[in-house]
């Protein structure tokens, strides 16, 4: 993952305003793709929900690297519902808040995340 994926996370959270967006970091061929989702939950302002139709694309034709979202109201906690999201799935989680523009990181599983955890680790200035 780079600093153009998150980059590209806060473009679409943008965009997205006054709902939250969602969407995918995905790995294929040595490259990371920031993908956008649609948002099917039916509280779309202060929530958000990935489709089994997306999730499983994304399972079957690429690695999923992490899962993002914004919070347009809250600030970059992690709610419990986006934990038990990133634990049950054992995919990490990115949020970024609209209100601090701080980013947030949470890895359910740091054996199977190595490189990702030393990304984060070296690019303390963009995780806050
Ligand atoms: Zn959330």
């Amino acid at each position: 993952m780079t600093k153009k994926n998150i980059d590209q996370i806060k473009l679409i959270s943008e965009r997205k305003k006054p709902f939250e967006a969602c969407g995918f970091i995905l790995k294929k061929n040595k490259k990371y793709l920031t993908v956008e989702c649609e948002n099917v939950s039916d509280n779309q302002e202060t929530n958000f929900e990935i489709s089994n139709k997306e999730y499983l694309f994304a399972f079957k034709n690429y690695e999923i690297i992490s899962i993002f979202h914004s919070h347009v109201l809250g600030d970059e906690t992690f709610s419990k519902e986006d934990l038990g999201i990133s634990d049950e799935l054992d995919i990490p989680m990115i949020v970024y808040s609209l209100k601090t523009n701080n980013i947030n990181f949470y890895n359910p599983s740091k054996k199977r995340h190595n490189k990702i955890n030393s990304f984060f680790q070296k690019e303390k200035a963009v995780v806050v």
